[in-house]
């Protein structure tokens, strides 16, 4: 039988493992920004689906550079502050740059 892992997804390619582990990850993470336990597990699983489909291009604002202490460096209030996103949904924002990326 042929194992349908690894998979190419937006990070490469990866294993169940792998994948597993980011999954885990990021559910703690929206676990510790808020989000209660189905929420954060929904969330995550909503990005597993999310990686594994090459065309989509949503992201979340915790994937994104510009996301700084819960707010949008890149996105400014008319008072020239930082906004505040909608850090839980995956969305197609304009001004998103990737962690770790110049
Ligand atoms: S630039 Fe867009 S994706 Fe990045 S933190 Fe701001 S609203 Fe979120």
């Amino acid at each position: 039988m042929i194992s349908p892992f690894p998979k190419i997804t937006k990070q490469g390619w990866k294993t169940l493992d792998e994948m597993v582990e980011t999954h885990t990850k990021r559910q703690k993470a929206f676990q510790m920004a808020g989000l209660d336990y189905n929420e954060a597990f929904g969330l995550a699983e909503q990005m597993w689906e999310r990686d594994l489909d090459l065309q989509d291009d949503r992201r979340v604002c915790f994937e994104c550079k510009h996301y700084k202490d819960e707010k949008c460096e890149a996105i400014r209030t008319k008072f020239d502050r930082p906004s505040e996103p909608l850090r839980f949904i995956l969305q197609r924002c304009d001004f998103f740059k990737l962690k770790g990326t110049k």
